[in-house]
């Protein structure tokens, strides 16, 4: 049976979406593809607020991960960790064969500038990454604080990944002054997995043209020569496109202000009826997820059992990431959700609670 989808990510896709994905293929070294290229990545562009480019990737995110890695660290990368993926990341960075050291940050605490600023100022290093929402523990890190420190590093790239925030929160990627900016679109942006767009400054492109090894597949310096012919290095995911269009008509017939103020509010509910529930915020106060809330469990709840009775009336719920698994649970709310699925999940939460608790 289909369930629909609370988890954060992949979230729910509704069906106008999935529609959208069953148009006929077109060739990719067409001008049909060009014109749809072209239209989807300046929409991208209005959306990041930025003037540089835009490339979309037939990958999931952590394919431009590891890009921005191969692409961008010569000397030595620093990887920002305050939880399951950023510590991946700090992985990935190691089995590409860079020099790298990993800040460590306590679950369910932001990172902020002056962690940043410390360990920047040793002058070790010539990349940074650091992941905005990190979508295991429902903490969103302080990115323009954090910016306003690297803009005394111009030397560090400054890699970010957003991939369960973009679109959801407002994201001004000329000011914050980013080098590269990425996101899978099976979170905030509310299409099936396999597709990752991501923004790169000119100064990054300048150092990729430099650094050796960067491979072939996600060679920021083919991404830059494709885009000149609104195209990418190799056949791109036309389905994903297809319903990203789509998604973004929607964006925009919704109007950003609107999107980002619908997130906000289904967050803030979120997080009042969690509390509501008896159960604690797991981040820090003040650095709350805008897209999921990550909850700690009160010790009486069976997270196990009630994400199974959960599936069994058709709703796929998560019990925790990591190794906070059954120790903390995460709500997405993105996408296309709306007050409405919330109250929703809300509804079936609470008649199904007193038979999960001791
Ligand atoms: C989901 C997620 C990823 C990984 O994305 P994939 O699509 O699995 O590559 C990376 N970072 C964050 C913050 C995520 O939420």
């Amino acid at each position: 049976m289909a369930k629909k989808l609370y988890v954060p990510g992949p979230v729910e896709v509704r069906p106008d979406v999935l529609a959208a994905m069953a148009r006929p293929m077109i060739g990719h070294r067409t001008k049909e593809y060009a014109a749809l290229h072209e239209k989807v990545v300046n929409r991208l562009k209005t959306l990041l607020n930025t003037g540089g480019r835009v490339f979309l990737s037939t990958s999931s995110a952590f394919g431009v991960m590891e890009g921005a890695i191969r692409n961008l660290v010569q000397k030595r990368c620093v990887n920002f960790a305050n939880g399951a993926f950023a510590k991946k990341w700090h992985d990935v960075t190691l089995r590409c064969g860079k020099e790298a050291d990993v800040v460590a940050v306590d679950w369910g605490q932001p990172v902020t500038a002056e962690v940043v600023d410390q360990a920047l100022a040793t002058g070790k290093y010539d990349a940074m990454t650091l992941i905005h929402n990190e979508t295991s523990t429902g903490v969103m890190s302080p990115l323009a604080e954090i910016a306003a420190v690297m803009r005394r590093y111009a030397d560090v790239s400054f890699i970010v990944d957003t991939v369960s925030s973009m679109s959801a929160v407002p994201l001004d990627l000329d000011s914050l002054g980013t080098d590269v900016c990425l996101a899978g679109v099976q979170k905030a942006f509310g299409l099936p997995p396999g597709l990752a767009v991501f923004a790169v400054s000119d100064k990054a492109l300048e150092k990729a043209a430099a650094t050796p090894g960067r491979g072939y597949y996600f060679d920021f310096v083919e991404f830059a020569k494709m885009d000149e012919k609104h195209n990418t290095p190799s056949t791109p995911c036309l389905s994903q496109i297809f319903a990203l269009d789509h998604q973004l008509d929607k964006m925009f017939a919704e109007g950003l202000e609107n999107r980002y103020r619908r997130h906000l509010r289904m967050a803030e509910a979120t997080r009042r009826w969690v509390v509501d529930q008896g159960f604690t915020l797991f981040p820090d106060p003040g650095c709350c997820s805008v897209t999921l809330t990550c909850a700690r469990n009160d010790g009486r709840t069976d997270l196990e059992l009630l994400k199974k009775l959960a599936g069994d009336k058709g709703y796929a719920i998560d019990n925790g990431y990591g190794k906070i698994k059954n120790e903390a649970f995460r709500i997405a709310h993105m996408g296309d959700f709306t007050m409405a699925d919330m109250e929703e999940l809300f509804g079936l939460l609470e008649g199904l609670l007193p038979r999960v608790r001791k």
